[in-house]
């Protein structure tokens, strides 16, 4: 597709702007910055809306709070681009937004990195909007159907900032239920240029890695963890090693290169694992990568803990990066007593003195609270932790809002 096919297919939007009046609670929250205002806030529209117009948030006295996208579809009726002072959203104003996003990321390229996130949605100021790039292919990932009738400005303000060969749609789960807003666009839909040779290829920390960007979970990898792979890479050596949750082998080739002897790839989807296998390969050069034995395990996680201990297996680095496990409120308890049950399995495999690296992705679980229930059933488990370090995410995901943290890491020693 070009720019000029993407204007055809979606069509203008009205001009016309959404005024909105919000509970005082609504109005406290945005006048904190806040960049949600939830459905059951507004008190007063003055329009019906479509995904993508402009709504125009006003206090009780009738001044100015905030302008968003309003999206008629989710409970998060409007994303909020600008508080306190009128902004024009247009292809410039997102110019400068992608230009601020792209200046943050400015060193990682030096670091041999050129997979990232370029735009981490609320916390660069483009709600709703995530855009990862892995070389010369970008992908634009949105969570909120309001950002369909701007692609054509968003794809232009692109080319201007991060020129690429091609620009990949993808489209979070809610969205593909409602095709009468998405103008026949798919997932996987090639906005701009021409489709990526699957898969395509990009670097972090030096490492090649490839990426499946039209179907893998997320946008095709996992950058948010780069520093934590470059910290398991630290601790490696000597070291056998068990990734579990592997996904595509990020954290498994890391530990290769960071001289690991060998290293068990765990995760229950095996087209990942084969990605994992290939991307060790297009590592051979590296001695260290080259000398490690890789093996790919496609099995459920908490089966085959249960079962590498029967076989008395033991391993001297152990990383538990499972998916998020809570995502939304009523699941917490039971995400919570997961962590507690994966903490004690990877327990059961480690050796004594051995290296815990376990991560939680589930905003809804607290940093505290995650740490504390490892913690605990490391004791209980007769092997208390000896903390090394507590991590977060990589530089490319800034945190501006509560909601933005999400990732914890915990490195620790047990006994
Ligand atoms: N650590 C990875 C990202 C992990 S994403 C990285 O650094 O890239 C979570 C992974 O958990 C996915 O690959 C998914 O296939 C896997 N998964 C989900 N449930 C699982 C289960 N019950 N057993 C094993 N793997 C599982």
């Amino acid at each position: 597709m070009t720019l000029t096919d993407l204007l055809v297919r979606i069509p203008p939007l009205a001009e016309r702007r959404l005024a909105l009046r919000v509970t005082p609670a609504a109005q406290r929250a945005l006048r904190g910055g806040h960049p949600w205002l939830f459905d059951q806030a507004i008190t007063g529209l003055s329009g019906e809306g479509r995904p993508g117009d402009l709504a125009v948030i006003f206090d009780d006295r009738r001044r100015f709070l905030a302008i968003g996208l309003y999206d008629p579809t989710s409970p998060i009726r409007v994303r909020v681009l600008a508080h306190g002072a009128p902004a024009t959203m247009d292809r410039s104003w997102l110019r400068d937004r992608l230009a601020e996003a792209a200046a943050w990321r400015a060193t990682l390229p030096e670091s041999g990195t050129t997979g990232y996130r370029l735009v981490h949605g609320e916390n660069d100021g483009l709600p709703g909007l995530v855009v990862d790039r892995y070389a010369t292919t970008l992908v634009v990932k949105l969570y909120t159907l309001a950002w369909v009738p701007w692609l054509p400005d968003l794809c232009a303000a692109l080319g201007e900032v991060c020129p690429a060969a091609s620009v990949v749609l993808r489209l979070s789960r809610e969205l593909m239920h409602r095709p009468e807003f998405l103008f026949g666009l798919e997932d996987g839909a090639v906005l701009v240029g021409v489709p990526p040779v699957a898969p395509v290829l990009f670097t972090e920390n030096g490492l090649r890695f490839e990426a499946d960007v039209l179907r893998g979970q997320k946008t095709g990898f996992f950058f948010d963890q780069r520093d934590n792979r470059a910290r398991v890479g630290k601790l490696a050596a000597g070291r056998r090693t068990l990734n579990v949750f592997a996904y595509t082998g990020g954290f498994s080739l890391y530990a290769a290169q960071g001289g690991a002897p060998e290293v068990l790839s765990l995760d229950a989807s095996a087209p990942a694992l084969a990605a994992a296998v290939r991307n060790f390969a297009l590592n051979r050069d590296l001695p260290t990568v080259a000398a490690a034995r890789h093996t790919a395990l496609a099995a459920d996680a908490f089966a085959a803990l249960a079962e590498l201990r029967g076989r008395g297996e033991c391993f001297d680095l152990v990383i538990v990066d499972p998916p998020a496990l809570a995502k939304q409120e009523d699941e917490v308890e039971r995400a919570v007593q997961t962590y507690a049950r994966l903490a004690r399995l990877a327990l059961g495999v480690l050796a004594p003195g051995g290296t815990l690296v376990m991560a939680s992705c589930s905003s809804r679980v607290s940093a505290e609270r995650f740490f504390a229930t490892v913690n605990r059933a490391a004791q209980q488990a007769g092997h208390p932790l000896r903390e090394l370090d507590r991590t977060g995410h990589a530089i490319d995901h800034p945190v501006r809002f509560p909601e933005g943290t999400y990732l914890k890491c915990l490195f620790a020693t047990a006994s």
